[in-house]
């Protein structure tokens, strides 16, 4: 058998961390088996699906890297397939028609809640041998229903929560089509999975309850059955359903705010999976290892500090033109001078150790690209009277020393001893001077980025 599995969102929103998740485990599903992922759009909603929430979860999964094989199928364009299988169920007798108006079906529920049972369809539609069905009423556009079992059970072993069991007496003679001839929700999604080869179904466990309804659907069509897997919710760090309160709830927020796809991947398949003890691995490594036995089975917490943290790795690790790039559009928006500071890249691969995201990176490199305006209080205390003499022989030995760090290191080195002083003496008016700041990266590593002419410039300016 070859593994197909989809993700099937219906675009009514952003694509949020939950949905991004289960996308994550399906493709990596796929990817371990070497089989296909598909993507469908659920759109049969039309008051709630819109062309711009479409456009945020191709935008999200594109971010994430998760490649779709298959699709992206839109349900909305499949509307002839769901007539045919209708009709085909009605012909075989597993649907038939409903003449009761919403009225009728509400005013059964009504008696049925009265009388203290569960208010479901009376079946007053539903054919039977040797049953006489009432007369059709004229000018009425019937519905159409599934005939559900009506005795027995429905039972699949979840491979999250274990084995499930619903009976048939829970569920409803499903309406599948309404009056207008429009199919509905559980009807195109089995109709979909069939359609597809859908062999896993990875989805949130909102879903639970549709389940056993879909499967006695494909059974009717006398389609195979996949496996089921329902995730739990992620909550937030108060164990709350995550939502606008906790911060960013779509996926598109965090690259707004300076995260890596990757550590986002790497953050979502640990938040519900586990693989030992390991917390940080590549998405090769994850495909590779992944499978449906260490899903947990209980909520999820979302931790902003871990992702921070993961995120901090996958910047330590990335290059720094790619950091340059992703950067650069915020430091533009900062106002900051690229053309007149030093190489992005060299500055990034300077400041990039503390940064937890490529926005915080970018804050610190607006060092290198702003014109300094020092404090004149700092400035009255670090520059004295010693100090403004080290400055004069440090920015002429900096017209002709060998532009390396290294080599300035050692004539920094040199200027203090010939003057007496500590490293913090000459080091603090340096930063001043050049950045118009106390804290920088190492002074030496500061000055070579800024090159010879700045560096000789801004120290004169200064003293
Ligand atoms: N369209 C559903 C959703 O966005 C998912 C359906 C499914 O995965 O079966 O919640």
């Amino acid at each position: 058998m070859t593994v197909r599995t989809r993700f099937a969102p219906s675009p009514t929103g952003y694509l949020h961390l939950g949905g991004a998740r289960t996308a994550l485990y399906s493709w990596a599903y796929a990817r371990h088996f070497g089989g296909t992922f598909v993507l469908r759009i659920e759109d049969t909603d039309l008051e709630r699906s819109t062309p711009e929430a479409v456009q945020a979860i191709l935008d999200g999964m594109k971010w994430l890297g998760l490649e779709h094989d298959e699709g992206p199928f839109y349900q909305m364009k499949r509307m002839d397939r769901y007539r045919e299988v209708i009709l085909t169920m009605l012909e075989q007798g597993s649907a038939y028609l409903c003449y009761c108006s919403p009225e009728e079906v509400e005013a059964m529920r009504e008696r049925m809640r009265a009388a203290g049972e569960k208010p479901r369809y009376d079946g007053t539609w539903r054919p039977e041998p040797g049953k006489e069905l009432p007369p059709v009423p004229p000018g009425v556009q019937p519905v159409v229903r599934f005939k559900n079992p009506l005795d027995g059970e429905v039972t699949w072993n979840d491979v999250v929560k274990g084995p499930i069991t619903i009976a048939n007496k829970e569920l409803d003679d499903l309406v599948i089509a309404r009056p207008d001839g429009t199919p509905t929700y559980n009807f195109c999604v089995a109709v979909d999975d069939w359609d597809m080869g859908i062999t896993h179904v990875l989805r949130g466990d909102d879903h639970v309850n549709n389940t056993p309804r879909q499967i006695n659907i494909l059974r009717a069509l006398g389609a195979p059955l996949p496996e089921y897997g329902h995730l739990p919710m992620i909550l937030g760090a108060d164990g709350e359903k995550l939502s606008k309160r906790h911060g960013a709830v779509s996926v598109m927020e965090y690259p707004a705010q300076g995260y890596l796809p990757e550590a986002m991947l790497n953050y979502l398949a640990r938040l519900g999976w586990s693989h030992g003890n390991d917390e940080i691995f590549s998405m090769d490594q994850f495909c590779e290892w992944f499978n449906l036995e260490h899903l947990t089975a209980s909520a999820a917490q979302f931790n902003n500090e871990k992702l921070a943290w993961l995120n901090n790795h996958y910047i330590k690790q990335a290059d720094n033109g790619r950091l340059a790039e992703l950067a650069r559009p915020v430091l533009e928006r900062e106002g900051a001078r690229l053309l007149s500071g030093p190489d992005l890249p060299a500055v990034i691969g300077l400041m990039k150790e503390r940064a937890n995201t490529v926005n915080e990176l970018a804050d610190a490199a607006m060092l290198f690209y702003r014109v300094p305006k020092a404090d004149p209080a700092l400035v009255a205390q670090h520059l004295t009277d010693s100090a403004r003499t080290a400055l004069g022989q440090f920015a002429e030995r900096a017209k002709s020393v060998e532009w390396t760090r290294a080599a300035i290191s050692a004539m920094v080195k040199e200027v203090l001893a010939a003057n007496g002083l500590k490293m913090p003496q000459l080091a603090m008016p340096l930063r001043l001077a050049l950045t118009g700041q106390l804290q920088t990266p190492a002074i030496d590593a500061v000055v070579e980025l800024f090159g010879r002419d700045t560096v000789v410039e801004r120290v004169e300016k200064f003293i």
